[in-house]
């Protein structure tokens, strides 16, 4: 930890105390200087973001949390609420002041340099796992260390990042709303959707950099939310659907390993009662279901696997999994949707169709990787997370410029 994040904590809770504002208090929980471990912050600030101011989330235990861990938490949210014009906010955290340095230059001797420290294992530090963090360890188990167990850099997220947030948040509202769309409320959902649409990105403005840029996220945001309307309208007459859940936790236990994560859309078919499962997709997915299943079978992601065993444990008979792409607002709402079958049909690894099936036997592996990797991060055994292999898993990757090994694209090699 350095002296300027130390400085930037103390000077985010002291604007917090100024203007109340929430999305100040969320990002001085995601410091280091928190002391809330990094997974535990990244799921207050979720909840927050969607439901509401961050001190009530935690006062009201809205996660479940183990008992170290919540008494953490509610001792950074004690503190920032005692916190008063004259309060020394080092004092409160303890976080200790920089060292001074003599200003007598002929003081400063060169010390022995010391022995190197014995390399021992690491072991995760997370009280419980998501799917997320799973994915990015098989993205690159470097990025894993740096985001779950060093928690060095904070991710300050970007204006995609925050578009995304926008947009599940507007859909959420809306099927509060529109939890069984039908076809003759097609031009009333249309109005709705605007407004759903208007009031989320209002609610996020302050997380964007620039007007200019909350403008043209929220202009392309309304054009594809007029498209997932076409969409649920041509679902909706195919076959009756009912909401029933958004943004719905969901916790797992895999085999001792506690899991957590949030169901963007749940939904049960009218005439059957089956269950299908969406997750909102406002980056880059899988174009195709192919590609999807081949996404899970190589285990680069676990997901939708972790949502059909979280819902299934809940008692849902699951039939569907879906990624909703939301990203492009000049291209129809097409989801990549897999029907979950005992046995998957072979399909062709080229097929570009978005509709596909996935074996229960797929699922089952997935879930049995899962349970790997937890034991694989938690013995204790690891003494190295080797770097991506793939310059592309480097693009956006907050780590950029801690990581001195990262693979380097074709033109950065050239330009060395
Ligand atoms: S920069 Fe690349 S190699 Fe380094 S942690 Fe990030 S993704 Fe991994």
């Amino acid at each position: 930890m350095n002296v300027s994040a130390a400085d930037e904590f103390v000077a985010t809770l002291n604007a917090w105390s100024r203007s109340g504002n929430d999305a100040l208090l969320i990002r001085a929980l995601r410091s280091p200087y928190s002391r809330v471990p990094h997974d535990t912050a990244a799921a207050y600030a979720t909840l927050a973001e969607r439901a509401g101011p961050l001190l009530d989330a935690i006062f009201a235990s809205r996660l479940a949390l183990p008992a170290d861990e919540r008494d953490v938490v509610l001792r950074f949210a004690e503190r920032v609420k005692s916190l008063g014009e004259d309060s020394d906010i080092r004092a409160l955290f303890e976080i200790a002041e920089p060292p001074r340095i003599k200003e007598d230059p002929a003081e400063l001797r060169l010390g022995h340099a010391v022995d190197a420290d014995t390399q021992t294992g690491v072991r995760a530090r997370q009280g419980h796992f998501s799917a997320s963090s799973l994915n990015a360890y098989a993205d690159c188990a470097r990025k894993w260390y740096y985001r779950y167990v060093c928690s060095a850099v904070e991710d300050p997220g970007s204006s995609a990042s925050t578009y995304g947030t926008a947009f599940h948040a507007a859909l959420e509202d809306f099927h509060g709303e529109y939890p069984h769309p039908e076809p003759q409320h097609e031009p009333a959902m249309r109005v709705r959707i605007v407004g759903d649409v208007n009031w989320a990105f209002e609610r996020y403005r302050a997380d964007f950099d620039t007007a200019v840029e909350v403008e043209l996220h929220k202009r392309r945001a309304q054009r594809t939310a007029q498209r997932y309307i076409d969409w649920i309208v041509a679902e909706s007459k195919r076959a009756p659907f009912t909401v029933f859940g958004r943004e719905a936790s969901t916790e797992l236990d895999l085999a001792g390993f506690p899991f957590v994560g949030y169901i963007d859309r749940l939904d049960r078919d009218d005439a059957t009662g089956a269950v299908s499962i969406f997750d909102y997709k406002t980056g880059s997915i899988a174009t195709s279901a192919a590609e999807y299943i081949d996404d899970v079978r190589k285990f680069a992601d676990f997901q939708l696997p972790f949502y059909y065993w979280a819902r299934t444990a809940a008692g849902d008979r699951v039939t569907k999994l879906a990624l909703i792409p939301l990203k492009d607002a000049l291209l129809d709402v097409r989801p990549v949707a897999l029907e979950v079958v005992p046995v998957a049909t072979p399909q062709a690894k080229r097929s570009s169709s978005p509709t596909g099936t996935i074996g229960i036997a797929d699922l089952e592996r997935a879930r049995s990787r899962m349970i790997e990797i937890c034991r694989e991060l938690t013995s204790g055994q690891r003494t190295s997370f080797p770097v991506a292999s793939d310059p592309e898993a480097c693009t956006f990757c907050a780590y950029k410029n801690s990581c001195r090994d990262r693979p380097l694209s074709e033109r950065e090699k050239f330009g060395r």
